[in-house]
């Protein structure tokens, strides 16, 4: 079942030029003066919930951007429904969609289900910003290949599709294929990666983007510079994709190319981090509402633009909450 209301419409009889297939993750964070060792309970001094998943934060800023976005994923119903693996009351789905509508994003392809809980991230964290993480991936791994052909046309009529590995890499392998065959262009990021990863994934990517540890695990190449970050870029590249794009964090990022197979080192601005959360989403949602709105732009400009945009979010605390509004954001970067 897809959400609906005025909000999850308003896309219906518009092209949304990004589409995201993949997760939405409601983060649950407790704030502790220490880890808690096996067994032991202890007082944290603040929870707050916040709205993460890789596919929903890079859908999230781009269309904080200006891009018409669709969210292609799933979520629980929030109804107690009938099935053997229902799973009682879940808000988390409801107030996940209210939060892709908030941000402009269409819902239309925003499944429910019954059959498993939304996705969360129970988060600790101590004062020393060390943290330990459980992640259920829950609804997120019942998004489907029959979800994926009820939401073919807003795919294929996409300019670019946006896909990760947190819903199950059958169905990011079907998106991509749909995409690909209808001259979408694709933009994967391989995150969390493994090492086995389907060799489709690398031939079906038109950009493919990861940071300097899924470069690591994919090739099994240490990447800690520029200079190792081509040599992974590289043999990433043989591998089928036509352009690869390695983030460095703090440094920026590393580009390759089929057209020109060099690598190149694309520094970033020196800003004063407070919460690097998610920056990686960041620049993977920026990454995609320049392909979509400035084909025409070097690739090399897309991602200076892209790393500024990035550096901006790692300046303020929190994932969704820390990504730029385009009114907030120098005018040349539009
Ligand atoms: P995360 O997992 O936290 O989302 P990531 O590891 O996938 O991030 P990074 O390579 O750390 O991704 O960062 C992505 C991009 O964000 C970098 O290429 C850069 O543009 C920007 N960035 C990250 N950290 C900083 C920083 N400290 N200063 C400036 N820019 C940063």
């Amino acid at each position: 079942m897809a959400a609906s209301g005025e909000a999850g419409r308003q896309w219906q009889e518009e092209v949304a030029a990004v589409v995201v297939v993949g997760s939405c993750m409601t983060d649950l964070v407790s704030l502790t003066p220490r880890l808690p060792k096996t067994g032991e309970t202890i007082h944290g001094h603040k929870f707050f919930i916040g709205f993460g998943g890789k596919g929903a934060n890079q859908c999230v800023q781009a269309a904080r951007l200006g891009a018409r976005t669709s969210m292609v994923c799933k979520e629980a119903t929030g109804r107690t429904g009938e099935s053997e693996n229902q799973v009682g009351k879940d808000s988390f789905g409801n107030d996940y969609i209210e939060n892709l509508k908030q941000n402009d994003i269409s819902t239309e392809f925003a499944y429910q289900t019954e059959d498993a809980a939304t996705g969360t991230a129970s988060i600790i964290v101590n004062k020393e910003g060390q943290n330990i993480i459980v992640i259920v991936a829950g609804a997120n791994l019942l998004l489907n290949t029959k979800d994926l052909r009820e939401a073919t046309d807003v795919i294929r009529r996409a300019k670019v599709m946006i896909c990760q590995l947190e819903v199950t890499p059958a169905t990011s392998l079907e998106a991509l294929t749909m995409a690909h065959s209808s001259g979408v262009k694709t933009l994967f990021n391989p995150a969390p990666a493994t090492a086995d990863l389907d060799s489709r994934f690398y031939t079906l990517s038109d950009v493919f983007c990861c940071n300097e540890s899924e470069a690591e695990i994919l090739t099994g190449l240490a990447v800690s510079s520029p200079a190792d970050a081509g040599t992974a870029a590289l043999v990433l590249l043989e591998r089928g994709c036509q352009v690869v794009i390695i983030t460095l964090g703090a440094e920026g990022c590393v580009m390759l190319s089929k057209t020109e197979p060099v690598p190149k080192f694309i520094p970033t601005e020196k800003v004063k981090a407070v919460d690097t959360t998610g920056a990686g989403d960041s620049f993977v949602g920026a990454l995609a509402f320049y392909l979509a709105y400035y084909p025409n732009l070097s690739l090399e400009e897309m991602l200076k633009r892209s790393n500024f945009i990035a550096a901006v979010s790692v300046q303020t605390a929190g994932t969704q909450s820390s990504y730029p509004h385009k009114k907030d954001l120098p005018l040349d970067l539009f």
